[in-house]
């Protein structure tokens, strides 16, 4: 009896001894959930990208990241804001319009207040491909075909719109428009169900490798001409990009190696309901293993630390803000305006 007690304490000192040596390990496990987009595009892989560099330190964070495949940016920012997603994947004039409240926007006259910016990820540009039979070689050839403007829920869809208008182009007169997931608009172009389609995402994607790659021939189409040039004059948001046609889709018709267009950015949001301690340990792992996050998709090469803060319009999420300034990218001032360090730059405001 005496022998048996002596063992169960010691075996229990054993166990109180290993508790306190062993690194700091969470409790209990906090789940958070990463809305992205088709799986044919880039915010899917960016998801998993982000999962992964952070579920690395699982036990130490005690936070497991799972990701989502959605209909896209409005859809994400109405997932957050609704709390059925943690994190989203939104195009930067999605985050501006939803913070905005902006005119015209799915969010018009209700800004949504707890919208948090965390970072911003790679570029993307309003894409547009055509059939080689279709005939059209730029945006202003669209009237009169099957255009995919993109599904309800998409970044894209409002992009689309826009360009057209721009080129003076009604969407709804003067062209049959699809709202079709852009993960199933290649095949359609492929069976010409479609005579183009539109897509902003980055480059590159796995639409595009698909759109180009099958027997029905395939061009970017230039979406270029003074009405667009009037629109990214107007939209803060909006700016003049261009798509590396050759080295990326081999199988496209286009002689030249970049068509030009306009394009957006891809950034990461969250809720200000969303812990700061899950947002900063996210932020953290991100930039702190920079390189390696880089090499996760081709679509991230242009990105700098200091980019990564642009593009943003909702406050930032003070989670996000706690890391920054840890790691010397930015200073906050006593009004809460977050300004970054290598160029005095006011990137934003820190938000509750
Ligand atoms: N920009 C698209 C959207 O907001 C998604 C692009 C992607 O999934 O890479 O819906």
């Amino acid at each position: 009896m005496r022998k048996a007690l002596f063992f169960g304490l010691a075996a229990l000192f054993a166990a109180v001894l290993c508790i306190a040596s062993a690194p700091v390990i969470e409790a209990k496990t906090t789940f958070v959930t990463i809305g992205t987009g088709g799986i044919t595009g880039v915010y899917y892989p960016t998801g998993g990208a982000i999962a992964k560099i952070v579920n690395k330190k699982k036990k130490e964070y005690g936070i497991r990241c799972t990701v989502e495949s959605t209909a896209g940016s409005v859809f994400n920012v109405n997932a957050v804001m609704s709390g059925d997603l943690e994190f989203g994947v939104v195009q930067s004039d999605r985050q501006y319009q939803a913070i905005n409240g902006s005119k015209g926007a799915e969010w018009a006259g209700k800004p949504q207040k707890d919208l948090r910016a965390v970072f911003s990820i790679h570029p993307e540009s309003v894409t547009l491909v055509a059939s080689v039979d279709s005939g059209v070689k730029t945006i202003n050839d669209l009237k009169g075909k099957r255009v995919n403007i993109g599904n309800p829920g998409s970044g894209q869809r409002q992009n689309s719109i826009d360009a057209l208008e721009a080129a003076g182009i009604n969407y709804e007169k003067d062209l049959t428009a699809e709202g079709i997931k852009a993960s199933e608009a290649p095949g359609l172009l492929q069976d010409g169900r479609i005579d183009a389609f539109f897509y902003t995402v980055g480059h590159p994607s796995g639409a595009f490798k698909e759109a180009t790659a099958g027997k029905t021939k395939v061009c970017f189409v230039l979406v270029v001409g003074k009405g667009i040039d009037q629109l990214i004059e107007k939209k803060p948001y909006y700016a003049k990009s261009f798509i590396p046609v050759k080295a990326n889709y081999p199988g496209a018709v286009n002689d030249e190696e970049t068509v030009d267009t306009f394009g957006v950015k891809a950034t990461f949001v969250t809720s200000a309901k969303v812990p700061e301690k899950v947002a900063y340990a996210i932020t953290k792992e991100v930039f702190d293993n920079f390189d390696a996050f880089k090499k996760l998709h081709p679509a991230y090469a242009v990105l700098t630390k200091e980019n990564m803060l642009e593009g943003l319009s909702a406050p930032f999420h003070p989670g996000a803000v706690k890391y920054y300034k840890e790691a010397g990218l930015v200073d906050v001032d006593k009004d809460g305006n977050v300004i970054r360090k290598s160029d005095a730059k006011k990137m934003g405001t820190v938000g509750k």
